[in-house]
């Protein structure tokens, strides 16, 4: 008997580069274009809300905005409402280091800003970087000034400076790994020239707080009304010989964000679909940008009113489905002992299902129903699209979270479904320009059916 007869009674994981056709490999490396350019664009919430709303202009796609830092972007349908929407939920917030409300002061003649890390990092890999500032002042009266700095070739960069090893075998060689380097020496080096002035006491500090007050109309103060953000500077590259990955910042969750707008805009779908950008996810989607805002809620509400339909939100949800647009772990070839191997997913393999999140025990997560899961593969099976499944690592060895039980609360079904990443919330993070392509075709698949 040949094997073939048993071929499908076990799974053949191939990937999409051995398995898709050549034009599908072109088009991948085509969307990895624009998404490379919306990932320079987008690294902080407030600038992804405005690259968002340049692409819902310019499709004259209607939108709702919650405070310039989340956003829901809606496409209309000819059936009812009632009869259920589709909603992919994503996030635009990344890991970075915030500065703290009065970041300024000057150290042993030279001036810096202190921070405190936003969401999960291992705080290590964000020195000696080159970070760049982004974010929003607002000036006494209300005037919003806008600041990037460091993303120019002309404009300085920023960076947090380590200690040399000469000099750190004591003081942090004996430190935990995580530990290594401490929340509060994270201090961002910005300036070393003195004003010429004897009476005053803090020379560069002031000689930086006089450029901002030149540059921008700033003084020490509005750094009270300031959300300023220090990321990794520069544009997202190609990785290895063959250029099949991208290597950048924000890609949790951009990846997942870009790819969702770009299946909202060119699905041709029934139902009215929606795709909602969040901000606050990784710090546990709380606050009034975040996922626990009931944003959405006020969104679908805007929706009925506007239909003239008799129905009610909860009504709306229960017939309706969602995914929670999220990356998850690929398998890192150095570190796959934290992985089960066979319930995980790898790069270069398509969109990452995952039926359950949360941590030991499953606790804390959402996970989809059997039922609904089976639509989708079948969805993605019947239309090609390269799917894997797995768990974010081996039972008890960590875990995490999403917005995925969220939008739960609403009774809408709802499952994880992302690209994978390496080296996730680093400074660097890694995706394979397959999974991009292949998460893009199939949150296409699922607004349109
Ligand atoms: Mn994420
Ligand atoms: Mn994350």
């Amino acid at each position: 008997m040949s094997s073939k007869k048993y071929d499908k009674l076990s799974i053949k994981k191939k990937s999409f580069w051995e398995e898709q056709k050549s034009t599908e490999i072109k088009k991948a490396f085509k969307l990895a274009e624009e998404y490379k350019d919306f990932l320079s664009k987008a690294k902080v919430e407030r600038e992804a809300v405005k690259e968002i709303e340049k692409y819902a202009k310019k499709h004259k796609l209607k939108y709702y905005k919650n405070n310039e830092k989340s956003i829901a972007v809606i496409k209309k349908g000819k059936q009812k409402l009632a009869k259920g929407i589709k909603i992919i939920g994503s996030h635009i917030d990344s890991p970075r280091l915030d500065l703290k409300p009065y970041p300024l002061y000057e150290d042993t003649n030279l001036a810096l800003l202190k921070t405190h890390y936003y969401g999960g990092i291992k705080k290590y890999q964000w020195v000696n970087h080159l970070l760049s500032l982004h974010g929003i002042v607002i000036l006494k009266g209300g005037k919003k000034i806008e600041v990037i700095i460091g993303e120019k070739e002309n404009e300085p960069v920023f960076t947090v400076a380590d200690l040399l090893p000469h000099l750190a075998s004591k003081k942090q060689g004996e430190r935990e790994l995580f530990k290594g380097i401490e929340g509060e020496e994270m201090n961002i080096l910005c300036g070393s020239i003195p004003i010429n002035d004897k009476k005053v006491k803090e020379k560069i500090k002031i000689a930086v707080l006089e450029k901002l007050n030149k540059d921008y109309g700033l003084t020490e103060t509005d750094f009270a009304s300031a959300e300023l953000q220090a990321v990794p500077a520069g544009k997202p590259r190609d990785l290895g010989f063959d250029k099949s990955m991208i290597a950048g910042y924000g890609q949790d969750d951009k990846a997942c964000a870009f790819t969702s707008l770009k299946a909202l805009i060119e699905a041709k779908n029934k139902q009215t679909i929606i795709a909602i950008f969040y901000d606050k996810e990784e710090i546990g989607s709380t606050g009034v940008t975040g996922a626990q805002s009931r944003f959405i809620a006020y969104v679908i509400e805007e929706l009925i009113k506007e239909s003239k339909e008799k129905t009610s939100l909860l009504e709306v949800m229960k017939n309706s489905e969602a995914i929670s647009a999220d990356v998850t772990a690929g398998v890192n070839p150095t570190y796959k002992d934290v992985m089960d191997l066979q319930n995980s997913v790898s790069i270069g393999y398509g969109i990452g299902l995952e039926k359950t999140t949360g941590y030991g025990g499953k606790y804390d997560g959402s996970e989809a129903t059997a039922e609904y899961i089976r639509k989708l593969i079948d969805l993605f099976d019947k239309n090609k699209i390269k799917w894997q499944t797995g768990e974010l690592g081996k039972v008890d060895e960590g875990g995490g979270g999403t917005i995925a039980k969220y939008l739960a609360h609403y009774g809408v079904n709802i499952i994880d479904a992302g690209a994978p990443v390496l080296s996730m919330h680093s400074p660097l993070e890694i995706t394979s320009k397959a999974d991009i392509y292949e998460t893009y075709r199939a949150y296409k698949i699922f607004l349109e059916n």
